[in-house]
């Protein structure tokens, strides 16, 4: 008899507030029972790329080891490739055969659909389950829902001024510190040539992982990268180790270079945590403040404790209210009408855009693109070629270690291809190739030339880009932020137009075979 608690891989927080009770009767002796599931069913959802796999089996097999050193019994269903391999549904129900507890206690699932399967299960199963709210959030998604219900266009920069003052976080009284809300202005430059890149600390992986990685191995032999080479962290102690390392040796120039981009670096200056916050091997409270100290100890610049503060507290949390408050139907948006089916190279990389080539393979082999290779390269790609945007969202929900349905959704339909007509966003992400030229060093080995604007040999960002604002004139020409771009269109001859459809469109036509 007794409660449960039932623990999912996405929610391996220390502060898990099913688990912290019973935490603090383990230390008394009264140790409380845990349950935790490896699913193959669930893991199949989507052909999920190995390295997530190997990450949340065995950050779930560590935690478990940890929460059984601190007395508490753990009833945890592992993946055995020769044994049957049970779903929830198979292994709820042999838990509750086995144990008979009076009821289930699980902490809020930050995906709808998986909480939505958690509590119809418990229900199917017959035994009450109880929910705790999440711990892996700053805000109440009640309070961001009463806050901008009414409103129709939500903007993420009021949020995050919120955020920092209830949070007195880079604050100043209630003034923000050096008197800058935002740093961006200081956060688009160029790498500059011969510039040195920390490599990351490695976590080799331990018995353990060495374990997951021969089950993966075999199990999801189908699904895509490699498990070869494995490095990142599986615990929190690593976890937090992983942040240091990134706080010392790249966050310094995080803020500047954020933006740009450098064939076959795929981590630059970046921290690479979201695959750790969105289980809860990182705490976003943890992370922000220790970033702050960075900066009030002066070893790091404000442009890049604000440029990184902003991500985590700003775009992370603003991205989960508008999950919650726009679901299920910002999944099913397609404002600007895409309707062309995800071309085959995205899964072969097979492509002469060295740009694309270059991010797709980096997302293939290690699950990770960072922020701009995301929106401006692919999204901007998708965007420009009118892509379908439940296939885009397919793609990037298989490859990438850090995907969740809340994330997701809002940043690949809101963000990366305007699919909900400026409800997140003021504009969509587009550009031609001389942002990506600017930004990165891809154009000087691609097949194309970034400065030809029309013909066989331009740059299709070019092209697609003048083709895009003729195709969407209507609703985007009011657009106060699009302004210059129109009135740049509007300057161009009709043999210019002529060219930019034809080029367009021979490219489109081609992109379907
Ligand atoms: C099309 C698209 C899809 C994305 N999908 C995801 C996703 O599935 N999961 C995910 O965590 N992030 C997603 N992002 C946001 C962002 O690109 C990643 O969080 C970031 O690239 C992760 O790498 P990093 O940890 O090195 O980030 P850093 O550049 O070091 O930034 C620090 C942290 O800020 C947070 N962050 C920054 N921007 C966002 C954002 N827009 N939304 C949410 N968190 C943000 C992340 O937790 C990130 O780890 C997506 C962005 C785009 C444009
Ligand atoms: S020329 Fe165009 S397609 Fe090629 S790398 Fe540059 S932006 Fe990408």
């Amino acid at each position: 008899m007794g409660t449960t608690v039932w623990i999912q891989a996405s929610q391996l927080s220390r502060d898990n507030s099913a688990l912290a009770p019973f935490l603090r009767h383990a230390t008394r002796g009264e140790g409380a029972r845990v349950l935790m599931i490896e699913s193959e069913e669930r893991s199949r959802l989507y052909r999920y790329h190995k390295r997530k796999l190997v990450l949340l089996f065995s950050a779930m097999r560590h935690l478990a080891v940890e929460l059984r050193k601190r007395g508490l019994e753990v009833d945890y269903y592992a993946l055995e490739p020769e044994a049957h391999r049970p779903s929830f549904r198979d292994a709820l129900r042999a838990h509750l055969e086995r144990h008979r507890p009076s009821g289930l206690v699980m902490m809020e699932l930050l995906d709808r659909t998986h909480q939505r399967d958690a509590e119809a299960l418990a229900a199917a199963a017959g035994i009450p389950l109880r929910v705790t709210p999440t711990t892996m959030m700053l805000t109440d998604p009640g309070i961001f829902a009463r806050e901008h219900r009414s409103t129709k266009r939500l903007r993420m920069e009021q949020h995050y001024r919120g955020i920092r003052k209830r949070l007195g976080v880079l604050m100043d009284g209630d003034r923000p510190v050096e008197e800058r809300w935002n740093t961006d202005p200081d956060n688009r430059r160029r790498l500059p040539k011969g510039i040195s890149i920390p490599a990351p600390q490695a976590f080799p992986p331990d018995a353990i992982t060495r374990d997951v990685i021969v089950i993966v191995d075999r199990l999801f032999a189908d699904h895509p990268g490699t498990t070869a080479g494995w490095s990142l962290p599986v615990t929190h102690r690593d976890a937090i180790a992983w942040v240091d390392d990134f706080v010392e040796h790249r966050l310094p120039q995080f803020g500047a270079y954020q933006d740009a981009m450098l064939d076959g670096e795929p981590l630059l200056f970046h921290s690479l945590v979201s695959p750790l916050l969105n289980i809860g091997l990182l705490s976003p409270l943890h992370l922000v403040k220790r970033i702050e100290h960075a900066f009030e100890q002066g070893s790091v610049p404000l442009n890049s404790a604000e440029g990184f503060i902003r991500q985590v507290i700003g775009w992370r949390e603003y991205m989960y209210g508008v999950y919650r408050l726009r679901m299920p139907q910002l999944a099913r948006e397609n404002a600007l009408r895409a309707h062309r089916p995800l071309p085959r190279f995205f899964w072969t990389t097979e492509t002469r855009m060295r740009c694309l080539a270059g991010c797709l393979r980096q997302a293939q082999a290690t699950g990770y693109l960072h922020h701009i290779q995301r929106l401006m390269v692919v999204c901007n790609f998708a965007t420009l070629a009118g892509l379908e945007p439940r296939g885009v969202l397919e793609w990037f929900m298989t490859l990438f270690l850090d995907a969740y349905e809340w994330v997701m959704i809002p940043n690949v339909m809101g963000m990366g291809l305007y699919a909900d007509g400026g409800g997140i966003t003021t504009k969509p992400y587009v550009s031609g190739g001389a942002y990506i030229n600017r930004m990165s060093d891809y154009c000087s080995s691609c097949a194309y030339r970034v400065r030809e604007r029309t013909g066989p040999a331009a740059c299709p960002f070019n092209h697609l880009y003048w083709n895009f604002l003729l195709a969407h004139r209507r609703r985007l020409r009011s657009n106060p932020r699009m302004g210059v771009a129109f009135r740049a269109l509007e300057k161009k001859s009709r043999a210019e137009i002529r060219a930019i459809t034809q080029s367009a469109g021979e490219f489109l036509e081609a992109l379907d075979q």
